[in-house]
């Protein structure tokens, strides 16, 4: 127990430091960071007093040895340091394939119908988006607006690591309604450790909307190579994974596709050690997989999503059929097989 000499309410429980005479950043280091298991969510860096950063394509925190409080705040809401895996379908009370009348996005646009939706009902007034510059470089947008969706990047993917949970701090600060955010499995697992540990994240993020995901990418990786296979970035307008195979589409057409296994080497490390393909622990949970083209599968679990998907049903703002969670089977069996790469030290305290 840290405790702030007398302010009770101040306690709060941090875990046990693995390396007893060490700061609480050298623990995260030595336990998630330098044994490749950090999935590089930034929920650390979202809450972070001092300065924990991304240097390169790691999680890093520049002279440590003076600016590190020792607060154990990172400690506390990484998902990796104690780590639990996730996998599966999950619990869910509806499995249904949409496709937003609306928007345009990289399958049916339901994230957008989602977030959007959300707004116009009042339970949010912010979304947090993932968009791009030129180079495809991720920029972290506040959506207040529906106009904003204007900027037609915002939807589909970039498959690049984005500052999603640096962005909610900021954004859980300006609230006045709520936040609703999208993320990677790995990004889900550190808002849900934000709002065990911090009672301004349990109250003000009201939807958390989570991808389906294979794996992830550091943007230079991903850009060095796509530029290597040809890929013209003041073309390109759409990344698509499809049956095993990288597909960049340009503007005029033109497709480079190779097999994914060809960027095996440049897979992020901690996705080597991701077991969640589904985003269990979200709202819901949206991906490609499981219905049919232009349509987007979506994972009804918790109540603020089902609120949601009934005002857009009511509103008659998507098109909905019949989704297959049986299509999901390989994938999610495939990540599962990862938990063999995760060190039983990884998953003790
Ligand atoms: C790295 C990655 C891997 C994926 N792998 C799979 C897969 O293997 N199988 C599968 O079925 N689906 C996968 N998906 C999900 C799929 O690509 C679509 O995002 C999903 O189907 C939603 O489509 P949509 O048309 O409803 O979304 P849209 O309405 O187009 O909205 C897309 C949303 O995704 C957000 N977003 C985009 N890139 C990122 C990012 N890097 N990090 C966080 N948020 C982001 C945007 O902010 C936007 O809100 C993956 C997504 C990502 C980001």
């Amino acid at each position: 127990m840290a405790t702030a000499i007398g302010q009770s309410e101040w306690e709060v429980a941090v875990p046990e430091k693995p390396l007893k005479d060490k700061l609480y950043f050298e623990n995260l280091k030595a336990k998630v960071i330098d044994t490749n298991l950090c999935s590089r969510c930034l929920t650390c860096a979202a809450i972070c007093p001092g300065g924990i950063t991304v240097v390169g394509n790691k999680v890093d925190f520049p002279d440590y040895e003076d600016k590190c409080l020792d607060c154990g705040a990172c400690v506390r809401v990484c998902p990796r340091f104690v780590y639990e895996p996730k996998s599966g379908l999950g619990d869910y009370i509806d499995f249904i394939a949409g496709r937003s009348k609306r928007f345009a996005g990289q399958d049916g646009a339901m994230v957008t119908e989602l977030l959007v939706s959300a707004i116009e009902m009042g339970m949010i007034d912010r979304g947090l988006f993932v968009g791009r510059d030129e180079k495809w470089a991720p920029e972290m947008f506040h959506v207040r607006e529906p106009e904003q969706l204007a900027i037609t990047t915002l939807g589909g993917t970039k498959y690049t690591f984005a500052d999603v949970l640096p962005a909610l701090r900021e954004a859980v600060r300006f609230t006045e309604r709520g936040v609703g955010i999208v993320g990677t499995p790995c990004i889900v697992s550190g808002v849900r450790k934000l709002q065990q540990e911090y009672p301004i994240f349990r109250e003000r993020v009201k939807l958390v909307v989570g991808l389906f995901c294979t794996e992830n990418f550091h943007y230079g990786d991903i850009r060095n190579f796509l530029e290597e296979k040809g890929v013209d970035f003041s073309k390109l307008i759409k990344t698509n994974i499809i049956k095993g195979k990288f597909i960049a589409t340009m503007s005029d057409g033109e497709k480079v596709k190779f097999k994914i296994k060809e960027v095996d080497e440049i897979v992020a490390s901690g996705c080597n050690v991701c077991t969640d393909f589904t985003a269990v622990e979200s709202d819901a949970s949206i991906g490609s997989v499981g219905s049919e083209k232009g349509f987007s599968t979506v994972v009804v679990r918790e109540d603020p999503a089902k609120k949601v998907i009934d005002f857009i049903k009511e509103e008659g703002y998507a098109d909905f059929s019949e989704a297959k969670p049986e299509e999901l089977d390989y994938l999610i069996n495939l990540k599962k097989g990862r938990e063999k790469n995760i060190s039983s030290d990884a998953t003790s305290s």
